[in-house]
């Protein structure tokens, strides 16, 4: 049976869905679910590792810098969440090779929900024997560092609306045409009808319980670590933002579900809360582009493009996407997460964003 046949009948029986059950089906169902059957990776949507290989080496330097600040543990555990392709991990690794004793030392984790991406995560990283772990909270208790670029989006959202002083959950159900359609749970019980909100006074949140998740998970970790996380969202709190992509175009979230990507923008700002109040290390968040300034982005640039003649306009443009205002430097956002005890992270000293309470 199709996902929408199945979506159809659960709705039918149990009432509209909460959000992120319906993210959580698109995504991940084991038969039909986006990234267990057909992750368009490079396809349906672009991500920084797959627009320049700097992007990856300026992380793997990043990491060699913390583990030293650790205190160079022996064994540690490089991590990273949703590596995808496998991309990132790969250019970083490349980078660190001259510093053996970093990769001496390291144990390479992936936490990936797809077995797709796991066949191809395997294959690239063969040569670090990488094992895999369904979630964050199953990694071993070891000294670790943790990378994760574009895997917070993907956490299900719950949206919430506050409608004339109201506030109510959004639900998918289904309209008497038989097609999906997002309302308003008129109570939080399944199966309560659709509302309209058309032309009424709206405010809207959208709430990733996964957050929570992450940050337990790392609370109750044992050794040292940072976890670096990069993503697309804001300081203040997001509402409706849940999107679809496919092929590049943006397409209606709606439709033929499990075929295209699902994401929404990440609360940095709760991140940030979150993290505090379970006693965690916290920096930033900081925009990508001066992050990755930081980092020497620049330098790298000049360094792949002297003495490169057709490619360098190109190497060029790729690099610009990730650290112009425009594009992807300011939209996305990088924070770092640590065991309590630990220096302040490299790369956030001179990154404060406008408007940050500290
Ligand atoms: N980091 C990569 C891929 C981003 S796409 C890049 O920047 O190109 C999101 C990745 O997270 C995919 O590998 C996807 O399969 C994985 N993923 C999404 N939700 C997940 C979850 N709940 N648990 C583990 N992996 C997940």
């Amino acid at each position: 049976m199709t996902l929408e046949r199945r979506l159809r009948e659960m709705i039918v029986s149990g009432g509209p869905l909460p959000v992120s059950v319906y993210m959580q089906l698109c995504l991940h169902d084991p038969e039909a679910g986006y990234y267990s059957t057909q992750p368009g990776l490079g396809r349906d949507f672009i991500t920084a590792p797959g627009l320049s290989q700097v992007f990856g080496e300026l992380l793997g330097l990043w990491a060699v810098h913390e583990w030293q600040v650790m205190g160079r543990p022996d064994p540690f555990i490089l991590a990273e969440l949703g590596p995808g392709r496998a991309t990132m991990m790969n250019d970083a690794l490349r980078a660190v090779r001259v510093h053996t004793d970093f990769l001496t030392a390291m144990r390479l984790h992936l936490v990936e929900a797809s077995a797709r991406l796991r066949e191809i995560q395997a294959l690239r990283l063969a040569t670090y024997r990488p094992a895999f772990a369904d979630e964050l909270a199953s990694l071993p208790d070891a000294p670790m560092i943790c990378l994760a670029n574009e895997f917070l989006d993907c956490l299900p959202a719950r949206q919430f609306v506050e409608l004339d002083g109201q506030w109510h959950e959004r639900v998918v159900g289904l309209d008497a045409q038989g097609r999906f359609r997002l309302g308003l749970a008129v109570d939080m019980v399944p199966g309560a009808e659709l509302q309209a909100s058309a032309g009424r006074q709206v405010r809207e949140l959208d709430l990733q319980p996964g957050l929570e998740i992450v940050i337990s998970a790392l609370a109750q970790r044992a050794g040292p670590f940072r976890a670096l996380f990069i993503d697309y969202g804001s300081l203040t709190p997001p509402g409706d933002t849940l999107r679809a992509f496919r092929e590049n175009v943006q397409v209606d979230p709606l439709e033929q579900p499990g075929t295209c990507d699902l994401t929404v923008d990440v609360d940095f700002g709760r991140l940030r809360r979150l993290a505090e109040k379970a006693g965690l290390g916290v920096d930033g968040p900081a925009l990508q582009g001066p992050f990755l300034g930081g980092l020497g982005i620049q330098q790298r640039l000049d360094q792949l493009i002297a003495g490169q003649d057709k490619q360098a306009e190109v190497i060029f443009k790729a690099v610009s996407r990730l650290v112009d205002p425009g594009e992807m430097g300011e939209r996305f956002k990088v924070i770092c997460l640590s065991s309590p005890g630990l220096p302040g992270a490299t790369g956030f000293a001179m990154n404060r964003l406008k408007g940050e309470a500290k």
